[in-house]
């Protein structure tokens, strides 16, 4: 697998022969944080850039079995990124209301509108993993979702909203001793639910639900990027790099000052 963890079109998938430990990719984790807090400093330069703008978004999507670092990965890679210019949408079991529409409903409305970077905690793609797992839909309804979510990031693409999709990939020992810091530490409890025991028996089905999202929805407008996170440091300088690489391409500039502000004498 190439170094950015990039999944190509059609890549054939199977997770279990993917490490989830990261700490032999990189050199010492000292180094890593390092170069984790360097590309920081750029990505906040480049959000500045981004907003100021105003023209184009970017949409990063986190999927992961619970404990997976999605929400210590947000807080890691965006702080001291001016909260003005970054949200987070996190996708919950979807409402009656939600329920009452199409699937993609609920989550066009929090696609990033121009300038700024969206961040989704789960997504889209829970349509086809718990929904799948959970048998909440029948397959002939979620089987033609992989094509409808590249259609429905197509669209997005074509209108400006660069997208990065990751999934954190933990090992099933990893989550074990996660729940168990979880359990031992009460300011911690809140994190967990016993449905998270439910869903780790089905860790299985899960598994073969993310390869069929990854074979099938990995695409040139919308990559997927599986990234290995046993090791939380390692995990946080994977994703900085692929989004600072992303920012680098995208290359947002400021825009052109008003003519004429060279001469401007600002009066007492
Ligand atoms: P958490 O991220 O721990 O707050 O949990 C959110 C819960 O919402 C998870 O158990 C998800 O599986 C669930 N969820 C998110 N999206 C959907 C969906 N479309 N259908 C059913 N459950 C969902
Ligand atoms: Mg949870």
């Amino acid at each position: 697998m190439p170094l950015t963890h990039r999944i190509e079109p059609n890549q054939a998938i199977c997770l279990s022969s993917i490490s989830a430990d990261g700490k032999h990719l990189a050199g010492s984790r000292k180094d890593a944080e390092k170069e984790f807090f360097k590309l920081r400093d750029e990505l906040i330069e480049w959000q500045c850039k981004l907003y100021a703008q105003g023209k184009q978004s970017l949409l990063i999507v986190l999927q992961a079995m619970d404990a997976g670092g999605k929400d210590g990965s947000i807080r890691h890679l965006f702080k001291g990124v001016n909260p003005q210019g970054v949200q987070v949408a996190s996708f919950k079991a979807p409402t009656s209301t939600e329920l009452s529409h199409d699937y993609l409903w609920r989550i066009h409305q929090e696609a990033p509108g121009k300038g700024m970077i969206r961040i989704f905690n789960r997504s889209h793609y829970e349509d086809v993993l718990v929904v799948r797992v959970d048998n909440l839909a029948p397959e002939e309804v979620w089987q033609k979702r992989y094509e409808q979510i590249n259609h429905f990031e197509q669209l997005l693409a074509e209108n400006r909203t660069t997208i990065l999709k990751f999934y954190l990939h933990i090992s099933k020992d990893e989550q074990k001793q996660r729940f168990q810091d979880r359990l031992d530490d009460p300011e911690s409890h809140w994190k967990f639910s016993l449905q998270d025991l439910e869903k780790r028996k089905q860790w299985d089905d899960y598994m073969a639900a993310y390869e069929d999202v990854l074979n099938r929805c990995s695409t040139s407008w919308a990559p997927w990027y599986v990234i290995p996170a046993n090791q939380k440091w390692y995990r946080n300088l994977a994703i900085m790099k692929v989004i600072v690489h992303k920012l680098r391409e995208m290359n947002p500039q400021y825009p052109p000052a008003e003519p004429g502000l060279h001469n401007v004498v600002i009066e007492d």
